[in-house]
């Protein structure tokens, strides 16, 4: 299985592609915007889309859905309800944004702690990680983990908007610590780091800066 992202619209949000290259399938996390952009990638693969994983339910992570359904009605769209009211209140948000923002179909799938997503000979846990987002999850393999907007190379998710929570954002932090040095992290936004050298160089992992409190 191979990994590689788009980064795409106004929040500069890293749309990323699981293409098992065997089986000639994709999944996508977090397709935010520009989906002809995203559905042409798909096409340049030569693949078959076959599911959606959503982090989070913020615009930015979302916005690229409708156009994708749009195209593959089918293809099924996993997230977290707890973030259902962001996926309602999304088109209004982008209003006042002035973004274009086209309303995506509900999710087709739940998600919840513990899942397991299997794809291109891995199997992805899933882990209900909130704080910057009541629902947000992250989806976490042997050697790759996409941690959406909760932890980015040097720094962390905003704790300061509607829904956050800054002691959950503590806590899903303290459980993406532990884990071994070695695994790679997709953010949604910025660069791919390690959970090792986050440990070492992140801030808001190493002690010396503090989630912000509302
Ligand atoms: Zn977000
Ligand atoms: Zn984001």
């Amino acid at each position: 299985m191979k990994v590689h992202s788009l980064t795409v619209g106004a929040f500069e949000e890293n749309t990323w592609f699981l293409h098992d290259e065997a089986a000639g399938e994709v999944v996508m996390v977090d397709p935010g915007d520009e989906p002809r952009r995203l559905a042409a990638e798909v096409d340049r693969l030569g693949a078959r889309l076959v599911a959606i994983w959503i982090t989070h339910g913020h615009l930015d992570h979302i916005g690229g859905v409708a156009g994708l359904k749009a195209r593959w009605p089918d293809v099924p769209v996993y997230a977290h309800p707890l973030d259902a009211p962001l996926w309602q209140h999304a088109p209004r948000v982008a209003a006042g944004y002035g973004l274009p923002f086209e309303a995506p179909p509900p999710p087709d799938h739940p998600l919840a702690e513990g899942d397991q997503l299997a794809f291109g000979g891995e199997t992805f846990a899933v882990w209900h990680l909130p704080g910057h987002a009541p629902g947000h999850v992250g989806f976490l393999g042997a050697s790759v983990a996409f941690t959406g907007d909760v932890l980015f190379a040097g720094s962390i998710g905003r704790t300061d908007l509607p829904l956050c929570d800054a002691a959950d954002m503590e806590r899903s932090l303290s459980r993406l610590l532990p884990l071994p040095d070695a695994l790679v992290v997709h953010p949604g936004h910025g660069p791919s780091t390690t959970i090792g050298r986050e440990r070492v160089t992140n801030p808001f992992l190493n002690g010396t800066a503090r989630v912000r409190r509302g």
